[in-house]
């Protein structure tokens, strides 16, 4: 059948693999990005380039953005005629900005549908890729089929905040997961260690933090925290040692040092025999 026409605004690393993979499954899509240039390939390969970001707007029902924030929405649509038209805001920001966004556009007579996008550039459209939605179900449903093309629809709710929080909850581990990956990198190397010499026992490592979910999932479900071997205690004490190791090699001790800072509230509040999962109320400030 007839494929659904779209706009995508915005083609960065991440709108230009979009809009390509759209091509390739016969979308006729429209394009406008604030260097005109960067459009060029993607007109090479059938997208329609618009003149203007109204005329992108005004040229399709389906309004996809994919900018560095939502802030560049504003400068790019302001003063634009917007009524009727589905703005899927694919671009990271907080999720207050999302809410306000949505109010911004029902204003105009347009309607949000927040996403973030779980893969980088090169693997968009593929097996592993998939989108968080939130916003109006109704009018998100109608597109669903047409959103596939870039990864998996994943809709979280009709709150529009909601997308953007799922987004920045994987982020939040994935980043600080990261950084304490390059942190055990950097403390094995005050003794001299290469990296690739450590990397087999990390790889273990990093592999069985899935192992915690499940029980993990049951503690902050459940609200209860029962201790077992890995105790607030016991990995505080642990905790304490890797800022010293840390400080003793000379490195930034900042990161252990968050960590640490929450094994000793816990312990402060009483939690110290109960699982390490207790460290959530720390976190939760309740
Ligand atoms: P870029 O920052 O490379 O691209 C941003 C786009 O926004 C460009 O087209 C840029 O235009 C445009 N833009 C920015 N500010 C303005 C403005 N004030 N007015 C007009 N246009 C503006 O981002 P990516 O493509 O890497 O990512 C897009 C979004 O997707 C971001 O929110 C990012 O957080 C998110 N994301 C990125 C991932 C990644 O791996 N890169 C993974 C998952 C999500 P111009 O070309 O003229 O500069």
């Amino acid at each position: 059948g007839e494929k659904t026409p779209l706009t995508l605004i915005g083609l960065g690393p991440m709108g230009r693999g979009m809009v390509a993979k759209f091509l390739e499954h016969g979308h006729p899509v429209t394009v406008w990005n604030r260097t005109a240039s960067r459009a060029d390939e993607l007109v090479a390969k059938g997208a329609v380039r618009a003149e203007t970001a109204a005329a992108a707007v005004g040229a399709n029902r389906l309004v996809l953005l994919s900018l560095t924030d939502y802030a560049a929405m504003y400068e790019i649509l302001d003063g634009t005629p917007l009524a009727g038209r589905v703005v899927v805001n694919l671009s990271s920001d907080t999720p207050e900005e999302t809410v306000r966004a949505a109010a911004w556009l029902a204003e105009r007579g347009a309607e949000l549908i927040t996403g973030g996008v779980m893969v980088p550039a090169p693997l968009i459209g593929t097996e592993s890729a998939y989108v968080f939605y939130s916003g109006p179900r109704e009018v998100l449903e109608p597109y669903e089929p047409t959103l596939s093309v870039i990864g998996r629809p994943e809709y979280v709710g009709a709150e529009h905040s909601l997308a953007q929080l799922f987004y920045q909850a994987q982020l939040d581990a994935f980043l600080t997961g990261l950084a304490g990956i390059l942190h055990a990198f950097a403390l094995v190397g005050t003794a001299g260690v290469p990296a690739r010499n450590f990397v087999r026992y990390l790889a273990d490592n990093v592999d069985s933090l899935g192992l915690y979910l499940d029980e993990t999932v049951r503690h902050l479900d459940e609200g209860n925290h029962p201790g077992d071997e890995a105790n607030v205690l016991m990995m505080g004490a642990t905790a304490r040692h890797v800022v010293g190791a840390s400080e003793a090699g000379g490195i930034d001790a900042e990161l252990p040092r968050a960590v640490q800072s929450l094994y000793d509230r816990a312990i402060a509040a009483g939690h110290g025999r109960e699982s390490w999962t207790s460290l959530i109320e720390v976190i939760r400030k309740r």
